[in-house]
């Protein structure tokens, strides 16, 4: 495997640095131009260092390295897939749901994910954190609605603030009686793991609240020694972790690589939380699967893995209507032996191989 030295390289941010080094062909600039004039590129030391420049279907550069498939729209596509500006009252707040907020901190990532959700709004030239007077709005958002009991830190990545700043947004928000969790969703522990240092450790552990961290990676080579050791310094802190992953075509859309990444995550003290139906982001259909293939894998997954590996596949509702479990299904009621004629519901259920039974079973 031809891999590149991250001791010799830096934070890669223009397509011609790529070209540079070996990761795109200089024949693809000035399509890449393009992509990058409309999309932000970043591809840290620590995620260059896992790409096989060999291959040239490498799924770790299928995340990070621009593509011209980019620059093709399709139809459904939207700039919001998942509706965030129709639930946002106040700048950076997001209420979808009546007891928890998203709160959008910062605009900026360690790296830019050619499929993210929310690719209109992250990057340089946007505003890259909110104003003062933003921030103390959003607080008393949060302050005077009781109901709010998760606060949900996003972006863009909040593990891009200083330990110093972090450690004072988690008292503002612990200090608010009736947050009792603050979740922080980050790509920071794989992409940039020296990040997670011990003043960022202690900047999340706070009084009056409990934090979980929420870690998102879709290949199990992203996982890394760096990356394993970031995390277990997050839950060596008593910090629990959750993880989040988007199901992309080539990239993880097979039951082995799917197996090995949630075994990955559980090595890593990391439960396996969500797995994501690729959103309507533009240009990015290159990378979507389609939902039967998602339930084929869950259902492959479920064969291989124990509950334990088992994350819940997700879709968000384009338009802002939330998230719903897309997961197959494995119970259906047995009309033909009764059904709601019968005294007692019956059911036929799938076992994991696939062979069908009936519950309550047959005397
Ligand atoms: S880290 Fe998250 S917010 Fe940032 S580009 Fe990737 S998916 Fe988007």
């Amino acid at each position: 495997m031809n891999r590149i030295d991250s001791k010799l390289a830096a934070t890669l941010r223009q397509p011609a640095e790529l070209v540079a080094r070996g990761l795109v062909r200089a024949a693809d600039l000035p399509d890449l131009e393009k992509v990058a004039a409309r999309y932000a590129v970043s591809v840290t030391p620590d995620i260059a260092a896992l790409i096989d420049v060999s291959d040239p279907d490498d799924p770790i550069a299928r995340q990070f390295i621009p593509s011209a498939n980019e620059l093709v729209g399709q139809p459904g596509e939207n700039a919001d897939p998942i509706g965030d500006d129709a639930h946002s009252p106040v700048a950076g707040i997001v209420h979808r749901y009546p007891d928890r907020v998203l709160f959008k901190l910062v605009h900026v990532c360690a790296v830019y994910c050619r499929f993210c959700f929310r690719r209109e709004t992250v990057g340089p030239g946007r505003p890259n954190a909110l104003s003062d007077a933003a921030y103390r709005d959003a607080l008393d958002y949060i302050r005077v609605r009781t109901e709010i009991w998760e606060v949900i830190l996003t972006g863009g990545d909040p593990l891009m603030l200083s330990p110093r700043r972090l450690a004072e947004i988690m008292a503002d928000l612990a200090s608010i009686d009736h947050v009792k969790v603050i979740r922080i969703h980050t790509r920071v522990p794989v992409a940039d793991p020296a990040r997670i240092s011990l003043a960022m450790v202690d900047a999340l552990k706070v009084g009056g609240a409990t934090t979980w961290v929420a870690v998102h990676a879709n290949h199990p080579r992203e996982l890394s020694d760096t990356a394993r050791a970031a995390c277990a310094s997050l839950a060596d802190a008593g910090i629990p972790l959750v993880s989040q992953s988007v199901l992309l075509r080539g990239v993880n859309d097979d039951p082995a690589t799917l197996e090995a990444l949630m075994r990955a995550f559980v090595e890593c003290r990391i439960k396996p939380y969500y797995l994501h139906h690729a959103d309507l982001a533009p240009g990015t259909a290159h990378l979507r699967t389609t939902i039967a293939h998602g339930q084929e894998l869950m259902r492959a997954l479920r064969g291989r893995v124990s509950g334990l590996c088992q994350p819940d596949y997700v879709l968000d509702i384009p338009g802002g209507h939330g998230k719903a479990p897309i997961g197959p299904n494995y119970l259906s009621h047995d009309n033909a032996r009764g059904g709601e004629a019968s005294r007692e519901t019956r059911y036929r259920i799938a076992d994991y191989c696939g062979d069908v039974h009936f519950y309550p079973p047959e005397p």
